[in-house]
């Protein structure tokens, strides 16, 4: 089969177990490891559709591949060298980038970091970004939905995507690549592909809309007593800071403590602890100096008004960076209190800080001394519900009780209708909870499954 494989592709087209292929095998937090037939790498769209044309033919099944970023499984393959892998790594053009539609196509290997290189290099901006984007990919982006910090201004990966070209599992092109805001003829079939992890069809290309470049941006740290004076802030900045407001993330006392302990150069912004910090940003591609003093003047009345305890306003991109540093720094620096386990949840925004009391009493309930470490997303209700291990207890023994703790997680999820999966999908990770919370919904996927996929062919195992 590889033999055949070569002659379809040519010799770096494909890669055997004999070459290379540590990074198409280990996922990043090292919790799903493959061991593929072979890893086969197209650099078209053409040679895309004879691989998967090649696989139907002998009833392969396949695992598509865009950098491996991903955290639930999803890109893994199985370990009995019955999967071909197919990497997008060399179909990584930016065809076209047009600034009068505001759009640009970009082949799915592109990384998310050049994508928004090409959109700079016209002054404009892809406004999605994550802490993987040298490496993730268009592609893996779209086939899972990514959410990052800006979402609660520019929406997730699903409102950028304007038109897609998609391999399908029988080996045909359905392209539809116009750079089109308005389209009702019909069902929007790409809607299907996006979030669907590989499970429906190959995302080979994609129209991306793009946004107007920020000319002036802000940055503050916030000290706040509550998660409800963390919602009460965020209402004053959506009522006075309208549609610059760009970024609002929150972070507990507990992982500002991880992070000044993990990071050598990172110093408390205020003089004293609080409980909760929240990091926000503003934006405006409108040229002049007048936001930072419109955000200070907001936040200073938020502060005499008792809103708040404390704000800190970056007076530099400096001090900026060391802000941003302190809530991206938060995931590695985990590692500081030992095990962590990691859920990645939203609620409704009004819900966060009910959500987040009723938890965390049933986590300490059930595992006295559990330390829970809740940050992400206050303006889209994006929770990374983490949960680092009591301090002297066995990492073993906490592991055992993962379980437990996902119980506890995704039954109020479900009872704050909630999503058990809000940023990195549903992969193999939470293949088990979603059959069980949602059987409707997974009636419906099956049957478009069946429908696509007639031979399960795509990413068996994977979400459905
Ligand atoms: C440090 C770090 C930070 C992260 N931060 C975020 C974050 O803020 N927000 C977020 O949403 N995620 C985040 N992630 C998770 C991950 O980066 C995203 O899920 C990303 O979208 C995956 O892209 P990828 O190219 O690496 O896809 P892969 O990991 O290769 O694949 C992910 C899934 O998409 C499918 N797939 C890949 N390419 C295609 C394609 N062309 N056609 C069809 N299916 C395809 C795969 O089969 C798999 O199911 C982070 C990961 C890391 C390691």
């Amino acid at each position: 089969m590889l033999r055949q494989l070569t002659d379809l592709l040519g010799r770096a087209g494909v890669l055997g177990p004999e070459d290379d292929i540590a990074r198409h095998i280990h996922e990043p937090r090292g919790r799903f490891h493959g061991r593929p037939l072979a890893v086969a790498r197209p650099d078209s769209t053409d040679q895309l559709a004879r691989v998967v044309n090649f696989c139907r033919e002998h009833r392969l099944p396949m695992v598509t591949q865009g950098g491996h970023t991903g955290l639930v499984g999803g890109g893994s393959a199985s370990i009995d060298e019955s999967e071909l892998i197919i990497s997008l790594e060399r179909l990584n053009r930016i065809r076209r980038v047009d600034p009068d539609d505001a759009s640009l196509v970009a082949e799915a290997g592109c990384t998310l970091a050049a994508v928004r290189e090409a959109a700079d290099a016209h002054a404009m901006l892809y406004p999605v970004s994550l802490a993987s984007e040298g490496t993730a990919t268009i592609g893996g982006t779209i086939a899972t939905n990514a959410g990052g910090n800006l979402t609660i201004r520019y929406g997730n990966t699903r409102s950028q995507v304007l038109g897609l070209e998609v391999v399908l599992a029988d080996g045909r092109v359905v392209s539809d690549l116009a750079p089109l805001r308005k389209d009702n003829s019909g069902y929007d079939i790409k809607q299907l592909f996006i979030g669907s992890e590989g499970t429906l069809g190959i995302i080979s290309a994609a129209t991306l809309a793009l946004a107007a470049r920020p000319a002036q941006t802000a940055t503050a740290m916030v000290a706040t007593d509550s998660l409800k004076a963390g919602l009460a802030l965020l209402a004053q900045l959506r009522k006075r800071m309208g549609e610059t407001l760009s970024a609002c993330e929150f972070m507990p006392r507990l992982a500002m403590e991880f992070v000044l302990e993990y990071l050598d150069s990172a110093r408390d912004p205020f003089d004293q602890p609080h409980p909760w910090y929240v990091l926000v940003q503003v934006d405006s591609a409108v040229d002049g100096d007048w936001l930072e003093t419109r955000l200070l003047d907001m936040l200073q009345d938020t502060l005499s008004e008792k809103i708040v305890s404390d704000v800190v306003v970056a007076d530099s991109m400096t001090k900026a960076d060391q802000l941003w540093r302190l809530r991206e720094s938060i995931s590695p620096a985990q590692r500081v209190g030992g095990v962590s386990l990691k859920h990645d949840i939203s609620v409704p925004v009004s819900s966060i800080p009910a959500f987040v009391e009723q938890a965390s009493l049933g986590l300490s309930d059930a595992v006295p001394g559990i330390r829970p470490c809740i940050f992400g997303h206050l303006g889209d209700g994006n929770l990374h519900f983490n949960l680092s291990q009591p301090e002297g207890m066995d990492a073993e023994q906490f592991r055992a009780l993962e379980d437990r703790c996902n119980r506890i997680i995704f039954d109020l999820v479900g009872h704050f209708n909630g999503s058990i999966a809000a940023e990195h999908g549903i992969g193999q990770l939470r293949r088990k909870e979603l059959a069980t919370g949602q059987p409707r919904k997974v009636e419906l996927m099956r049957a478009l499954k069946k429908s696509l996929d007639p031979h399960g062919l795509l990413n068996p195992g994977k979400v459905v």
